[in-house]
């Protein structure tokens, strides 16, 4: 029999861990390496962890965005209880249901958004009837309408002068730490995923037994590996290395460098429910069961544009959770005054963590603009160099359903 092939992949955030755990199921041995002393402690950290059922992307015309995401989301507790070969208490890492707002300045009118909505819901239909998975992190969606307009109560949180209609949907997100730890656990006794981190990623090139990929350790020393086939899973690092190789993008891109707040809301605002503004530069607000309460209010949480291919130096200490003081205390100031505007009481809450992540997309202008790409955001996904794969997650939704498209491939 012919022996499987030696794979290094790069990067352990969301979308290298889950290529690690497809290849282990079709029985590869694999390596990844990562430059942070653990696993998902960037971008898969210090995101909102929202497994999108494609409600944010009604400004996306043809539709595709939201497919995509609902095909993903609808994928992801499925392929993570196969991985990791047993049933996950999806319930006690998920969020409370989103309610969507629509403010009364939204890009779109409601009834756009409304006929957006209906679309999905007919997405859904139509997936099922094929015999896709229906089961959302443990719900099972079949017979269940993905949005309803909220009852009056909902209103009771609320300044009056921003908000024109509620939605509430059934979409949630994840608690990203708690989900991490889950997942750090199960790699503990997976003895085929060998885990390399502290181990920075500086240079690779083709040789003759395939690749061989070099850097420098946490403690300055130098390492090389050599492998088969090599999986580039480095988010914002990604097009330095694809670049070695001569890949480069194939048109317009920027990483955004986004803050978020972690915050202990006033005891009055425990029952606030999770939220999503539509549709422009506003904010979010992610309850959780257990644990602190996310938010992010968009033009204040955006703080980097970057069209480079390497971001900015100054970005890697927000991204690793460290950012200069004097910002995190901006940041956390003005995202409270602007959520106290339309939530009153909410500027109050307890700062607990301000951080952030890079966001990679194709695009130049942001997402005021109607025309702006980063209302569309359907081409992600992989590409095959060979034997070189480089993998835009896109969305920490999408990365389980890329990752077992790419093993697939792989494998055949
Ligand atoms: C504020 C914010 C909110 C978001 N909200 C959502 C959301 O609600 N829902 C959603 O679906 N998506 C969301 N996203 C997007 C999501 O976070 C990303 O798409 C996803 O986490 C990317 O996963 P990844 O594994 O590709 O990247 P990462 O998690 O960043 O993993 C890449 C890994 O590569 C390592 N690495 C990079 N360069 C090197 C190098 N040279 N050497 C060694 N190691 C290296 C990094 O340390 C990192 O661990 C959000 C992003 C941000 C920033």
């Amino acid at each position: 029999m012919k022996s499987k092939p030696s794979i290094l992949v790069l990067g352990a955030g969301i979308q290298g861990i889950c290529v690690a755990l497809a290849l282990r199921k079709r029985g590869y041995r694999v390596t990844v390496i990562e430059q942070m002393p653990d696993l998902m402690l960037r971008a898969s950290l210090r995101n909102e962890g929202k497994i999108h059922l494609g409600f944010v992307y009604a400004n996306d015309a043809s539709f595709q965005t939201s497919a995509l995401m609902l095909r993903a989301a609808l994928q992801f507790a499925p392929l993570f209880e196969a991985w990791l070969e047993t049933p996950v208490d999806w319930g006690a890492l998920c969020s409370t249901p989103f309610v969507y707002l629509v403010m009364r300045d939204s890009m779109l009118a409601s009834e756009k958004i409304h006929a957006h909505y209906e679309r999905l819901q007919n997405c859904l239909q139509e997936m099922i009837d094929a015999g896709e998975a229906a089961n959302y992190l443990g719900n099972d969606l079949r017979d269940k309408k993905l949005w309803k307009r909220s009852d009056s109560a909902t209103a009771q949180w609320f300044a009056p002068a921003h908000v024109g209609e509620f939605i509430d949907t059934v979409e949630v997100a994840l608690n990203c730490e708690q989900f991490r730890k889950r997942i750090r656990a199960a790699l503990a006794r997976m003895p085929e995923i060998e885990l390399r981190y502290g181990h920075r990623i500086e240079h690779i090139e083709r040789s003759a037994e395939g690749f061989c990929v070099q850097g420098t350790r946490a403690d300055g020393t130098g390492w090389h590996r050599s492998a088969d086939l090599v999986i580039n899973c480095l988010w914002e690092g990604r097009l330095a290395l694809d670049e070695q190789l001569g890949i480069t993008p194939r048109r317009a891109f920027v990483m955004r460098l986004k803050y978020r707040l972690l915050v202990e809301p006033c005891a009055g605002l425990k029952n606030l429910p999770s939220l999503t503004m539509v549709l422009g530069r506003y904010g979010d607000v992610v309850q959780h069961t257990r644990g602190l309460t996310y938010l992010s209010w968009y033009p204040a949480c955006l703080r980097g544009w970057s069209s480079g291919i390497i971001p900015p130096r100054e970005w890697d200490d927000v991204c690793a959770g460290k950012p200069p003081k004097e910002i995190a205390r901006q940041v956390a100031r003005e995202t409270l005054n602007a959520f106290d505007e339309i939530v009153p009481g909410l500027g109050a809450s307890r700062v607990h963590t301000v951080d952030g992540g890079v966001i990679y997309s194709w695009g130049e202008t942001d997402i005021d603009d109607h025309t702006s790409k980063l209302h569309t955001r359907h081409e992600i996904g992989y590409t095959e160099h060979d034997g070189y794969y480089s993998v835009d997650t896109g969305k920490f939704t999408c990365a389980p359903m890329f990752a077992e498209q790419l093993v697939r491939e792989l494998d055949e």
